[in-house]
């Protein structure tokens, strides 16, 4: 069975794809829109709407930076819960039958055929436009950087979190290093490193795929999505961000 339709188009978007700064955006959990053969996955209209289906304003503050850093934008158009584009397809939190609170039951007990279709409809064309689009650029003697953009819910099982903005990092922390010295201590957000995940919690699959196996320098970048609900929040932290990159690509150059 297909998972997508001709209609729904292509999976995975790109912007500004012929930019000229050295920054390639991803958003990952950029969409929560669901493939019309898998209806609501079994799932209430509020966890539809929730974090666990996308990542709120992260969408909205890539678009941003995009324009100010002239750098191209990738994204995913289908929700997380249908395939999750920050995790490999071995990995059971690909497709997840738990969300934080909520249970999948569109998810659940998928047989390896139903798993595959998913990898094939969702993650695969992603992964391939990624990897085409990095390579096109390490071809043209221009080695791109990686930046990854997500938020995150201020709540998560109960619990409020303080930390505002996360830069995270696997095993290349150059641009994490830079960018941190970048928002120094006194700066307008709460910004920590691996916060509130890190590498231990599996989050740096795209990091890891196309930034640590070409030798790029690459930085995911967390943000608190009560920070980024409106178009006000979004500019401010786009041009923030924009700033902390602009000053740190010269220590990753
Ligand atoms: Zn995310």
């Amino acid at each position: 069975m297909g998972i997508l339709t001709g209609e729904e188009g292509d999976p995975v978007a790109l912007e500004n794809a012929v930019a000229r700064g050295p920054v390639i955006l991803v958003c990952e959990h950029a969409s929560r829109l669901l493939p019309q053969a898998l209806g609501t996955l079994g799932l209430p209209e509020e966890a539809l709407e929730s974090h666990i289906a996308w990542d709120p304003g992260a969408l909205a503050v890539s678009r941003l930076m995009a324009e100010s850093l002239d750098a191209t934008l990738i994204f995913q158009r289908f929700s997380r819960l249908v395939y999750d584009c920050n995790r490999p397809p071995e990995s059971p939190a690909a497709i997840p039958e738990k969300s934080e609170v909520f249970t999948v039951p569109g998810n659940a007990g998928l047989d390896q055929a139903a798993r595959d279709a998913r990898t094939e409809a969702v993650y695969l064309p992603f992964r391939e436009k990624l990897a085409a689009l990095v390579a096109d650029r390490i071809a043209q003697g221009r080695a791109p950087v990686i930046v990854t953009m997500h938020s995150f819910t201020p709540v998560y099982f109960g619990q409020p979190r303080a930390v505002e903005i996360g830069i995270l990092h696997d095993a290349d922390a150059r641009l994490a290093d830079a960018m941190l010295a970048a928002a120094g201590g006194g700066g307008p957000y709460d910004v920590r490193r691996n916060a509130p995940y890190g590498p231990e919690d599996g989050v740096t699959h795209t990091l890891k795929e196309h930034g640590l196996s070409n030798g790029l320098a690459n930085v995911m970048i967390e943000v608190r999505n009560d920070l980024i609900k409106d178009e006000a929040g979004q500019r401010v932290v786009a041009d923030y961000l924009a700033g902390l990159l602009e000053k740190s690509l010269p220590a990753v150059k």
